[in-house]
């Protein structure tokens, strides 16, 4: 079960588009976006090819 980072809170809502993949927590005091971690390390490996 997904677990807010910021909050803790578990209730969440999967957001996916072309660039970003991974939950909106939908607690009211927190609000934010966690990105799923394999898109990241996508990401990460892209720059370090590209440089
Ligand atoms: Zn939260």
């Amino acid at each position: 079960m997904w677990k807010c980072p910021f909050c803790g809170g578990s209730l969440g809502q999967p957001f996916q588009d072309s660039q970003l993949h991974g939950m909106l927590c939908l607690s009211p005091d927190c609000g934010r976006f966690d990105v799923h971690d394999a898109k990241e390390e996508r990401f990460a490996d892209w720059r370090e090819t590209d440089l």
